[in-house]
C-alpha cells in the first residue's frame, strides 16, 4: 500500500526505536537498512529507513537522507520524519540541522519543528533546554560522550550554527494551550521568517500535543517519543486507512540461537542471569579465537539441540575486555567477535535457527550484514525499544531480534522466547 509516514533514522537501534513505537499502533511497520537500491515494490504504511550517518561528514549525511528521501517519496509517502537520538547527539556542524534543511529544500517547505524530548526515558525540553533526568544535558554523562560530546543545554543555540534560517521556540506555555494554540504559534512563527522551531515538551501529553498540531506537516523531526502518536492520529483523521494491513505475527520454528557481543552491564546480568537457568552456553574467548579459529565454536553449535535455545557470548566484564582490547587492539577485537558471531548467526540458521536473538549493536549489524537482511517487519515489543522483527534470510522467514546495549530487563533472553511462544 501507498506509504503514509517515510521516515529516515541516523542510526540502526534509532530507527528500531521508532519502528517499535509506531508498530504499538498495531499497524505493519517496515524497517530497511540503508536506502534500498532497488525502487520500492511491495511497501507498507509506515517505512523507516535506517542509516548510519549520525557521526559521518556533513555532505555525506546530506547525500545518504536526500537519497533516503527519494526512495520513501517513490514509495508514495507525502509526510516524513526525521528521526536524531533523544540527547540530540551532534557536532558543531550537524548533522541534525544540515540534514533537516535539506530535506525541508527538498520538499519544498519552509518550516520544521525539533522535538527530541522522550520523557518515558527521562529526556524533556523547557524553554529549549534538553534535560537527561534531572540534568541539564551539558551536565549529564552526554558532556562526555566520545564522538558528540555535548557541551551545551539549549537546543536553539546547538542547532542555530547548523542552519541557514532563524531557529525558534514554541515553548511550554504554548504547548500547554492545546494543539489548535501550538498551530497557531508556529503560524506566527512561520510570519516572522522563523524555519526551524525547537518544541517543548516534559510529558507524553505534550508529545501528544504536538504530533497532534503537527500531524500534517510534511516533515516532523525529533526523537521517536513525538511520533508515537502518529498512527492513531492518521487512523482518527482517515490518513490511514481501517484496513491498513497489521502487524504479522507468524508462527516461526522453536530452534533458537542467541548470540551475545554486547559487553554493558545490563548484557552482563542478561547473560549471567541466562547461564543461571541451565542453558547451553559457550564463551567466546578472544585470545582462544585467535589460535584457533571458528572451528571449536562451530564443532560445538552443530551439536547443539536448537530447541534448547543455546546462548553463545563474548560478552564479559570491562577489566576483561579492556585486557583482550590491549592484547589485540580495540578495532581488531572488537571486529573479530563480531565476525565470528556473525559466522555462527549463519550456521545456526543453516541448521535450522529460525529464532535469532543478538545482543549489540555493532554485533547486530554485522549479523543482520551475514544474514543478507535488508528489510525487516517489526513485531511485538520485548522490552521498551526492543521489538522482535521478522525477515527472510536464504529463503526462510527468520525471527530476529537485535537489542542494543543497556535495553531489557535482566530476564531478556527468556522474556524473548516467551514473547514469541504467547503471540
Ligand atoms: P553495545 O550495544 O553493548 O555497545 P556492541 O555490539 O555495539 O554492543 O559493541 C560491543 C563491542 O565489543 C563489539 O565490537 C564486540 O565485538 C566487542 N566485544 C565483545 N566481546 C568482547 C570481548 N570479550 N573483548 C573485547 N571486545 C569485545
Amino acid at each position: 500500500m501507498t506509504t503514509v509516514l517515510g521516515c529516515i533514522a541516523d542510526d540502526f537501534t534509532g530507527a528500531t526505536d521508532l519502528a517499535g513505537l509506531l508498530a504499538r499502533s498495531g499497524v505493519q511497520v517496515s524497517l530497511r537498512i540503508g536506502v534500498p537500491s532497488e525502487l520500492p515494490k511491495k511497501t507498507g504504511p509506515f517505512e523507516v529507513i535506517a542509516l548510519k550517518c549520525r557521526n559521518a561528514p556533513v555532505a555525506q549525511a546530506v547525500a545518504e537522507c536526500r537519497a533516503a528521501l527519494v526512495w520513501l517519496q517513490a514509495a508514495g509517502a507525502k509526510r516524513f520524519f526525521w528521526k536524531y537520538c533523544s540527547t540530540f547527539d551532534c557536532t558543531d556542524e550537524g548533522n541534525i540541522g544540515p540534514v533537516a534543511e535539506a530535506l525541508m529544500s527538498d520538499l519544498g517547505i519552509d518550516q520544521t519543528i525539533y522535538c527530541p524530548a522522550f520523557p518515558e526515558n527521562g529526556r524533556s525540553i523547557f524553554m529549549g533546554n534538553l534535560f537527561v533526568g534531572q540534568q541539564p544535558l551539558a551536565e549529564s554523562s552526554m558532556r562526555d560522550h566520545p564522538l558528540t560530546p555535548m557541551r551545551d543545554s539549549n537546543l536553539m543555540r546547538l542547532l542555530s550554527p547548523q542552519v541557514t534560517k532563524p531557529v525558534g521556540l514554541a515553548d511550554r506555555l504554548s504547548v500547554a494551550k492545546g494543539a489548535a494554540a501550538l498551530r497557531a504559534k508556529l503560524d506566527i512563527l512561520k510570519g516572522e521568517g522563523i524555519a526551524h522551531v525547537v518544541v517543548d515538551a516534559v510529558a507524553d501529553p505534550d508529545l501528544e500535543i504536538i504530533a497532534e498540531a503537527c500531524q500534517n506537516m510534511s516533515l516532523m523531526t525529533g526523537g521517536s517519543a513525538v511520533a508515537k502518536s502518529l498512527p492513531a492520529l492518521y487512523l482518527a483523521d482517515g490518513t490511514l486507512s481501517a484496513d491498513a494491513p497489521q502487524m504479522q505475527k507468524p508462527e516461526i520454528a522453536k530452534e533458537t540461537i542467541i548470540l551475545s557481543g554486547s559487553c554493558s552491564a545490563m548484557t552482563n546480568a542478561q547473560v549471567s542471569e541466562y547461564i543461571a537457568r541451565g542453558a547451553p552456553e559457550y564463551l567466546l574467548d578472544p585470545l582462544s579465537l585467535i589460535e584457533t579459529g571458528l572451528d571449536p565454536v562451530l564443532a560445538w553449535l552443530a551439536e547443539q539441540d536448537l530447541t534448547k535455545a543455546p546462548l553463545i557470548y563474548a560478552t564479559a566484564a570491562p577489566g576483561n575486555v579492556k585486557a583482550a582490547q590491549r592484547a589485540i587492539g580495540v578495532a581488531k577485537v572488537g571486529d573479530l567477535i563480531e565476525q565470528t558471531l556473525a559466522s555462527c548467526a549463519v550456521a545456526a540458521r543453516d541448521a535450522g535457527a529460525r529464532r535469532i536473538i543478538v545482543a549489540g549493536g555493532e554485533t547486530s549489524g554485522a549479523v543482520t550484514q551475514a544474514l543478507c537482511v535488508t528489510q525487516l517487519d517489526i513485531g511485538v515489543e520485548i522490552a521498551s525499544g526492543v521489538p522482535w522483527t521478522f525477515c527472510h534470510s536464504a529463503g526462510h522467514q527468520i525471527a530476529l531480534t537485535l537489542k542494543s546495549g543497556n535495553f531489557g530487563a535482566p530476564t531478556f533472553f527468556h522474556d524473548a522466547q516467551a514473547r514469541l511462544d504467547n503471540l
